[in-house]
């Protein structure tokens, strides 16, 4: 099984942290060569079984200019030819303007499998994560799976890639 996963959230919901976590030092190598117009290769998790590339989504904030558009628009064109898209967000704040730009740019993705994960539960009550994941399945694509995750500790990562690797 092979395929490429693109991971996509606004800045500082912990996409580096989880790409580190899954494919650990090989991402430095990556990043430094291998490289297209559109995006990024951040890493590949290998084993026996798959090969999972994971490409990052740059540029993902409201364009300011033309140029910037462009560039938007560039990015998002990844993820029509992704065979997955990991959407992370941050469970411990709430839904945001950055998350709502990305989520209604993923509305258009008709194809792709998106995956939600909700990262960070170690920072969250137990009980509050219901309604974080509710606040998420509102005005929202529908979402193939969802994963709540902490990225730092690692919980339900590996679960994560069971799922994925098998809808590969
Ligand atoms: P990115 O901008 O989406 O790539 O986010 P980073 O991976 O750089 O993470 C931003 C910050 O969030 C860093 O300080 C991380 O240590 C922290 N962080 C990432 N994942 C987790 C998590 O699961 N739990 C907690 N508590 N912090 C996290
Ligand atoms: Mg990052």
């Amino acid at each position: 099984k092979s395929g490429f996963v693109a991971i996509i959230g606004r800045p500082n919901v912990g996409k580096s942290t989880l790409l580190n976590r899954i494919v650990g030092e090989k991402i430095a190598i990556m990043s430094n060569k291998a490289q297209t117009t559109r995006n990024k290769i951040q890493g590949i998790y290998t084993t026996n079984e798959a090969q999972v590339v994971f490409i990052d989504t740059p540029g993902v904030h409201k364009p300011q200019n033309s140029l910037g558009d462009y560039m938007v628009k560039s990015a998002f064109s990844a993820l029509h030819e992704a065979d997955a898209i990991w959407f992370v967000v941050d469970a411990s704040q709430k839904r945001g303007g950055g998350d709502n730009y990305i989520i209604d740019r993923l509305k258009e993705v008709t194809k792709t499998p998106i995956y939600l994960l909700v990262n960070k539960v170690d920072l969250l009550p137990k009980e509050e994560l219901f309604e974080v994941i509710q606040s998420y399945q509102e005005d929202a694509p529908a979402w193939k799976e969802i994963f709540p995750i902490s990225a730092t500790e690692g919980d339900n990562v590996p679960e994560l890639l069971e799922t994925v690797i098998g809808d590969l």
